[in-house]
């Protein structure tokens, strides 16, 4: 995304933008030439008031009765997004879950791409998963130099904020965070966290104590 537009665009709406790009991706590819903010809704699971100021922010004005433009709608989140600009991954600690992400590899995104893997067993260094290199954590600096963005942690925690130091260094700009830990980077450096173990328990904590049923 550029400076200018995440200037433009509230965090939280930014956040969304995937999400619509994924359903109106499809949309399109059905031959749709509008969609109403209801039907978004119903498909991306987001109410249609938070919609309709989503899209306001894109520029993009629904008309009553009519919808939105499904080709200005992909025109706008394609150049928001920078899919025509891959952007190259590099995955740390190829353990089971950093595994299952590189067997995956986010295929169905054609703008991001695990480039390369590292971690530090031997039996696994020297390897390929998926045609995805894996190489020792010693040559980091060695591989990484100005090629990659962005980094996905799947390490155990506590090597990660000394990973995530030499990441910085060498000019990582985006770290999506799979260990608990909690990471300190300089201000310019962005953060995802994604703690699954988290996720799962605050589900079942809402599953007993907020149930409807
Ligand atoms: P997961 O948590 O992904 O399911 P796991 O249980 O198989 O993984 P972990 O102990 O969490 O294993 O380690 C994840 C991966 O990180 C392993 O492949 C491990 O070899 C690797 N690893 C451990 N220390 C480092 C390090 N300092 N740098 C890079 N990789 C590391």
């Amino acid at each position: 995304m550029t400076q200018e537009h995440q200037s433009k665009i509230p965090q939280a709406t930014a956040k969304r933008l995937p999400l619509y790009y994924r359903f109106i991706k499809n949309l399109h590819a059905s031959g749709k030439q509008r969609v109403s903010s209801a039907e978004l809704s119903e498909a991306v699971k987001v109410d249609s008031a938070t919609i309709r100021r989503d899209f306001s922010y894109f520029g993009a004005l629904g008309k009553k009765g009519y919808g939105y433009n499904v080709n200005y709608l992909l025109s706008f989140f394609r150049k928001t997004l920078d899919q025509d600009e891959l952007t190259l991954v590099a995955l740390i600690g190829v353990g089971n879950l950093g595994t299952a992400f590189v067997n995956y590899n986010f295929s169905k995104n054609n703008n991001t791409k695990i480039e390369m893997a590292f971690d530090v067993a031997e039996d696994k260094v020297s390897q390929e998963i998926g045609g995805v290199p894996i190489y020792h954590m010693d040559d980091l600096e060695k591989h990484i130099n100005g090629n990659v963005d962005v980094a996905i942690l799947t390490v155990p925690s506590a090597v990660a904020q000394s990973i995530t130091d030499r990441l910085v260094k060498i000019g990582i700009k985006g770290i999506l965070n799979f260990t608990p830990a909690r990471l300190n980077v300089p201000s310019n450096i962005r953060v995802h966290h994604i703690d699954l173990a988290v996720e799962l328990q605050s589900l079942v904590y809402f599953l007993k104590h907020y149930s409807t049923e």
